[in-house]
């Protein structure tokens, strides 16, 4: 199934998209609840949803304005940095990879996290933020979605935890991510975490290790890569973040984007004002944001 938040009017509400169409659920939903409701109540609602959604009216998807699936996550999005071997040796070179480690492939996952008020629709604009850096990057980003949460989760466990996907953009702003030593700044700038268009569930994705990521910048392909080529994989990842931290639904974890990104080039080649970035998995749909 492929859930979407949607405005209507002044209000979000939980849609179902379908071929073309998104059929609005929010009233077999308690009273007020988002897609976060949804999904901590997943085992209950998913058979209602599946069996009646379809008996429901259908608006064009292209009348409604897609917000993030989960546009006000409960806490910070998980993220992962060097997670892609090609990437590790283009940061390494760029000059911006402060670690020390430049060309070492991690030995371990790196994480850091985006704050909640980073997240934007999958068609909102991206604020450049001009009075606070000058080297706007983009990174295409296959994230998943918790579902059942938990502590000390296995790697056999891990994808039993997984309730869905979707896509993100791990809109950077380098200065900051170089002078202050540390991601947290350079990753949270509001706006900077294009969302969307779907939360996909996990039983639409046969295997997550053969969809393929790719983004353009104004329709020239910069990112191309398979999950597969993850260095570390998604049950390592939630085996890694879950060892100490109690996973919650709805928690999200952004895997890490391949190479191609602006710093990658030399020069580097930064995004400005007007350029359209879109980032785009094989059944997970495509983001298109433009730089405001
Ligand atoms: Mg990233």
């Amino acid at each position: 199934m492929k859930l979407v938040t949607f405005r209507s009017g002044t209000t979000s509400r939980v849609g179902v998209a379908d071929a073309g169409v998104v059929r609005d659920v929010s009233e077999l939903l308690p009273a007020g609840a988002g897609m976060l409701q949804v999904i901590e109540a997943w085992d209950e609602l998913g058979p209602a949803l599946r069996e009646v959604t379809a008996a429901l009216p259908a608006l064009p998807l292209d009348s409604v304005e897609l917000l993030a699936p989960i546009p006000v996550p409960r806490r910070n999005v998980f993220c992962v940095g060097k997670n892609y071997r090609d990437h590790v040796a283009e940061f390494g070179h760029s000059g911006y990879d402060t670690s020390g480690r430049q060309q070492e492939l991690p030995a371990k996952p790196i994480l850091f996290s985006k704050a909640t008020t980073s997240v934007t629709g999958p068609t909102a604009a991206i604020e450049p933020h001009h009075a606070v850096t000058s080297e706007l990057d983009y990174e295409g980003e296959l994230c998943l979605i918790i579902g059942r949460g938990g502590r000390g989760i296995t790697r056999e466990q891990a994808y039993q935890h997984v309730w869905g996907y979707t896509i993100v953009n791990d809109v950077t702003a380098r200065d900051l991510q170089r002078d202050h030593k540390q991601w947290l700044l350079g990753k949270s700038l509001d706006t900077h975490c294009p969302m969307g268009p779907y939360a996909v569930t996990a039983d639409e994705i046969t295997d997550v290790t053969a969809l393929e990521i790719e983004t353009t910048v104004n329709g020239e392909r910069r990112q191309r890569a398979t999950i597969k080529d993850l260095i570390f994989d998604i049950p390592q990842l939630i085996a890694t973040l879950s060892a100490g931290i109690t996973l919650l639904p709805g928690d999200l974890i952004a895997t890490g984007t391949p190479a191609g990104v602006g710093i990658g080039f030399d020069p580097p080649r930064f995004l400005t004002s007007g350029d359209l970035v879109e980032v785009s998995i094989t059944g997970l749909g495509r983001l298109s944001n433009r730089i405001a």
